[in-house]
């Protein structure tokens, strides 16, 4: 049985009418850059995360550097974010100019741990970036406390978490602003490149609609010097007409993590935490095996037709591009152990239970 880490191609195929004729009117109607494509995702996409604006991005990490821009964080301030995620959350932080200040993960959700927050936080503190990671939200109730008492933003990175819930509030609507990518592979994902910047405010929401599009007031006049980083309005359109489904695939994920649970009980390998009030949108389902044993599964998983990944081999502070920083791996003790145990079995809505039984079985072969 050959299964795929991610299978794009079926869920392009059960949609593909709706999708074609889409892209088709964009095509039509010569609506490329911005347009009325954009502007009708953008609203849903809003109402979607219960927000009020919706800025359409070129990408998930420009939407991060264009929030934190609006928000005026630059050179010479300090954004806490956590070790476990993928590099784009960093990289945006640096290219505002401001510095990246890493935390360790907690130990059972890979998430940012909130107690050591307050310890980390000085006077350049501007901003804390909490990451969704695998489609489960940080723990937001500590951190919104932490941020209200410092008087501390709060970018929401939920590149990995569209429609995930923490205590019935659904993410996009946790801080000041909330930062969405929709390369292909995520929950929601254009055909290209794609992202979005999700705010109740209306001024920050102006801001970035500034920055993203060139500083530009109107066609040639410029408030300021901003980037090119738009949604296009072929991708607007394909993610409208998915955004339709999103509830209905997330719930195909979610009984798919829940037959993983089970299929995998009592093998050994750690399975996720889902805890408490929290729906999470299982972008990834990651289970953590004992290091050692880690190629052999993936060298068994792969002889059986099946793929895996890991996110992420190396966590952000243990990377060549931070060794400038001067940490040292046992600073981050969580993220660094995991990172040579985690690893992500195949997870999207058309996984059916017939594969799930088969990837658990293998697993359990090497496991037990
Ligand atoms: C994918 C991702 C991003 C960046 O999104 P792009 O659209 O690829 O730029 C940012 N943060 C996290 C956690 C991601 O998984």
């Amino acid at each position: 049985m050959i299964i795929p880490l991610v299978d794009l191609k079926s869920q392009y195929l059960s949609i593909k009418n709706e999708v074609d004729a889409a892209i088709d009117q964009v095509i039509r109607q010569n609506a490329f850059i911005g347009g009325k494509f954009a502007e009708r995702f953008e609203d849903k996409f809003a109402k979607f995360c219960k927000s009020q604006h919706c800025i359409g991005v070129g990408n998930g990490t420009d939407a991060l550097s264009i929030a934190m821009k609006a928000l005026g964080i630059g050179r010479g301030d300090e954004v806490i974010t956590v070790a476990n995620s993928f590099i784009a959350t960093s990289e945006a932080i640096t290219q505002t100019g401001a510095k990246v200040i890493f935390l360790d993960c907690h130990p059972d959700t890979y998430n940012i741990n909130v107690d050591l927050i307050e310890e980390k936080i000085t006077d350049k503190t501007k901003a804390i970036i909490p990451v969704h990671l695998y489609g489960q939200p940080a723990d937001m109730g500590p951190i919104r406390k932490i941020a209200e008492k410092y008087h501390l933003k709060i970018i929401e990175d939920a590149a990995q978490a569209h429609g995930a819930e923490y205590h019935g509030e659904i993410v996009g609507s946790l801080g000041e602003v909330a930062c969405f990518s929709f390369y292909p592979g995520k929950n929601l994902g254009a055909y290209g490149d794609a992202g979005a910047i999700v705010t109740k405010d209306p001024e920050i929401a102006a801001k970035c609609r500034i920055i993203a599009n060139h500083g530009r007031l109107s066609k040639y006049d410029h408030e300021l010097e901003g980037v090119n980083s738009r949604l296009d309005g072929i991708q607007a359109a394909i993610l409208a007409v998915k955004l339709n489904y999103l509830k209905k695939w997330t719930k195909k994920r979610r009984q798919n993590a829940y037959l993983y649970n089970a299929y995998l009980e009592g093998s050994g390998v750690t399975i996720p935490a889902e805890l408490d009030n929290i729906s999470a949108v299982y972008h990834l389902y990651v289970i953590r095996v004992p290091s050692e044993m880690r190629q052999k599964l993936q060298n068994n998983l792969k002889e059986k037709g099946i793929s895996s990944g890991i996110h992420y081999p190396i966590a952000l502070p243990n990377l060549k591009a931070y060794r400038y920083l001067g940490y040292n791996s046992s600073d981050f003790p969580f993220a660094s152990k995991y990172q040579n145990q985690i690893l992500s079995l195949p997870m999207y809505p058309e996984l059916n239970e017939e594969q799930i039984r088969y990837i658990s079985e293998t697993v359990r072969e090497v496991i037990s």
